[in-house]
């Protein structure tokens, strides 16, 4: 019979979002017991972590090793490959505008999760129990839940990264918003003539972005939104007609482009839950909340969501779970949850809708963005952390008027 832990804080799910948690909650001083399987070293995706959630996890563990695998954000661009009345303006934006080496780094899935798992492996305050959650009991006092060997525990608090179809968020009753796009993400890499100097490119095109992301090298990572029945073509692509869609896609930008051998497909959605934490369970990461991958965002915000549900622990570090941390952590997820949901939202909706006034406001927005230094100043910032770019906003578009 397998050994039962008694911890103090529980971490359900073992994808990227739950690793970071068990080791914030150790860093911090608590015995954690995390659940989940092995962590997914199949995931050939690649994730842009923005300066601040980077150098979260720089706190917790050394990340050398992986930023050595991992290239430099130092520019994105956004482009118009719409095939709309109403076409946007290239725009482009530099870290150096607001005095940053780089906005983040890309890193591949396979080596981020491998380097969290070995992390929480090295740590003596992280026990595992390799396996599934199989029953929720939510208490008054603790939180209780069985394992699919049969063993079982107790938790002062659980914090739930268990997905989007998170169990945990359906024992504790939370009602989700969803909304199915018909879209899905093509994934895969590719190398290429020219070198890409850190830039990532966002094309947006009629059925959604078309992302080419750096990686170290002449490689980069893609990321196509598309109909589902297109992901199926693409999949079932040749190399060299692939490399070809690839490369006219990019416009060429970056010369000849080869195909990788590694495919993917995401299918794409909009979750959001009514709130974020009840009955000592905290929701973070894809639990609380799923969008579509544009502008690099998901996992950020679950990194900010284990900032932040630490912040309200530490204000109560006795009881962990209990209703006042609860919904402390309710109050500071809040704003920055909903507003990311919706921009995000809002951007799909504005490349796949047919409808002029979308186009129009899309077109407006962009200019904007283009034309006026301040303005992408507070985007460049508030993409990075939020709040941030509105402290620097009033003064610099102050200068500009005076100028
Ligand atoms: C194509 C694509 C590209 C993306 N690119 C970026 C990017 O560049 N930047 C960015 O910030 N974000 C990006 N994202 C978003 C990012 O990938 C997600 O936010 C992140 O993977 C979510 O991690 P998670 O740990 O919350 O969920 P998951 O990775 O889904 O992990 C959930 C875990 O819970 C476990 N689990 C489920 N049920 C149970 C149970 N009963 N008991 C125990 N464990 C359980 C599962 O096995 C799994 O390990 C992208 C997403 C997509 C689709």
């Amino acid at each position: 019979m397998p050994e039962t832990h008694q911890s103090e804080i529980l971490v359900a799910g073992t994808g990227p979002a739950g690793l970071i948690a068990a080791l914030a909650f150790a860093d911090q001083g608590f015995r954690v017991l995390l659940a989940g399987p092995e962590p997914n070293d199949r995931d050939e995706r690649t994730t842009a972590l923005m300066m601040p959630a980077v150098r979260f996890l720089q706190d917790l563990h050394d990340m050398t090793g992986l930023v050595d695998d991992a290239a430099p954000l130092k520019t994105m661009r956004i482009a118009d490959a719409t095939s709309r009345l109403i076409r946007s303006p290239f725009v482009s934006f530099n870290a150096s505008e607001i005095g940053e080496d780089a906005f983040g780094f890309n890193f591949t899935n396979r080596s981020l999760n491998r380097q969290l798992a070995h992390a929480v492996g090295a740590n003596t305050s992280i026990f595992r129990q390799h396996g599934f959650i199989s029953k929720w009991k939510p208490g008054e006092q603790n939180v209780a839940v069985e394992f699919d060997d049969g063993t079982g525990t107790e938790a002062k608090l659980a914090v739930a990264a268990d997905g989007r179809n998170s169990p945990a968020r359906a024992a504790i009753e939370i009602a989700t918003r969803r909304m199915d796009y018909r879209q899905s993400a093509f994934v895969t890499d590719f190398e290429h003539e020219l070198d890409h100097e850190n830039a990532s490119t966002e094309f947006h095109t009629d059925t959604g972005p078309f992302t080419q992301v750096p990686l170290p090298g002449k490689r980069s990572s893609l990321v196509w939104m598309v109909r589902p029945e297109t992901a199926d073509e693409l999949m079932a692509m040749d190399a060299a007609a692939l490399s070809r869609a690839i490369e006219d896609k990019m416009q060429s930008m970056l010369g000849k482009v080869k195909a990788g051998t590694a495919r993917q497909v995401y299918p794409l959605s909009v979750l959001l839950a009514h709130s974020f934490a009840r009955k000592r369970v905290a929701l973070i990461g894809e639990a609380a909340h799923v969008f579509p991958p544009i502008g690099a965002q998901g996992l950020n915000l679950g990194i900010r969501d284990v900032g932040d549900l630490i912040s309200a622990v530490k204000a109560k570090p006795d009881d962990p779970g209990s209703a006042d941390v609860l919904a402390h952590y309710n109050r500071l997820r809040r704003p920055d949850i909903l507003a990311r949901t919706g921009s995000v939202h809002l951007l799909n909706q504005s490349l796949l809708s047919d409808m002029l006034p979308a186009q129009i406001a899309r077109r407006v927005g962009l200019s904007l963005l283009d034309a006026f230094a301040p303005l992408r100043g507070l985007f460049m910032r508030e993409g990075m952390h939020p709040g941030s770019g509105f402290q620097h906003f009033k003064s610099a578009a102050r200068e500009q008027i005076r100028r």
